[in-house]
């Protein structure tokens, strides 16, 4: 038998694999290809569920659902989207427009019938595998939660070292007209009573990168005492907090020098230059992250992070 040959224009079905044990537990979401040049997840993911079904891995309680390919016109074109990103604005819509809301219109049902969510990513510049968890417990109204304690453990025990937070209230301080935007699968899945974490697990392409999601897979059954596997210890060394967004306001804003996620900066230092001349500093000693050497007017063109 041939492999199927789907066009990108047709998607081929949503594939879900779920694995229910015997005995009652956490419902664990697994996520791949939310963004499809992203091919860490749908590999690792693969290779999970055939340990599943052969019995490498046994699951003893709870039951876990697999989602290789979430979104399989863009993994299917190789690109970051399809349509549009898939991991902004999420939301259902009773008359979907593009292909990104008729995948929202399977995944948010899918999202609010789970537990925690584990949505697998990797990214286009080269760096550690970082993870990225949700608010502090609050009751505030852009995002308000109980469940940081718990998810942070999550995140703590996938096996990478750096723990990201500050996501949606650096996003809606930075985008005051479209905060929604900020909502992807981890908010959507917070805003539903679940907790649920962003694993980016390396540059695209590296090979490196399935084997940090295969081993997130693990980890992430074993710590919710899913599987046989060892629970495993906290692993997270460097705790991270995005403090603001800089906003491209023309296509001639640059970057001063080509910086990668995570790399330090000094109160003060300047980051990039607008078309203005206006130079865009760092405002306190922290990290430079998501700088975007191709910003469109609108776009994030770098965030700021400090230590926590
Ligand atoms: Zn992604």
């Amino acid at each position: 038998m041939s492999d199927p040959v789907f066009d990108p224009a047709a998607p081929p079905p949503m594939e879900l694999i779920r694995f229910s044990a015997l005995s009652p537990g956490p419902r664990l979401l697994i996520l791949g290809a939310v963004h499809g040049n992203e091919p860490c997840g749908p590999t690792a993911i693969r290779r999970a569920v055939d340990d599943v079904r052969g019995g490498t891995i046994r699951l003893l309680r709870g039951a876990v659902t697999f989602v290789p390919v979430v979104n399989a016109k863009a993994f299917l074109q190789n690109t970051r989207e399809g349509d549009r990103n898939l991991n902004r604005d999420l939301h259902e819509s009773v008359i979907p427009r593009d292909n990104e809301e008729r995948v929202a219109n399977l995944l948010c049902p899918l999202l609010r019938t789970h537990d925690a969510l584990l949505d697998l990513h990797s990214f286009k510049s080269h760096g550690e595998p970082f993870v990225f968890a949700g608010p502090d417990n609050n009751s505030g109204p852009l995002e308000p939660f109980a469940l940081a304690d718990a998810e942070q453990a999550f995140a703590a025990a996938l096996g990478v070292d750096t723990l990201l937070r500050g996501w949606l209230d650096t996003y809606a301080a930075g985008f005051p007209d479209h905060p929604t935007h900020g909502v992807g699968t981890t908010e959507y899945m917070r805003y539903h009573g679940g907790m649920a974490v962003t694993l980016e697990c390396g540059n695209h392409l590296d090979p490196a990168s399935p084997e940090v999601a295969y081993a997130a897979i693990r980890n992430a059954l074993a710590h919710f005492g899913m599987s046989a596997d060892p629970v495993p210890a906290p692993g997270v060394t460097r705790r991270i907090r995005l403090t603001k967004v800089f906003v491209a306001e023309d296509a001639g804003d640059a970057l001063v020098k080509p910086w990668r996620t995570f790399d330090r900066v000094t109160a003060g230092e300047p980051v990039a230059v607008r078309a203005s001349g206006e130079i865009l500093a760092a405002p306190a000693d922290g990290y430079v992250i998501f700088p975007n050497a191709a910003p469109t007017p609108g776009a994030s063109l770098f965030y700021i992070a400090v230590d926590e």
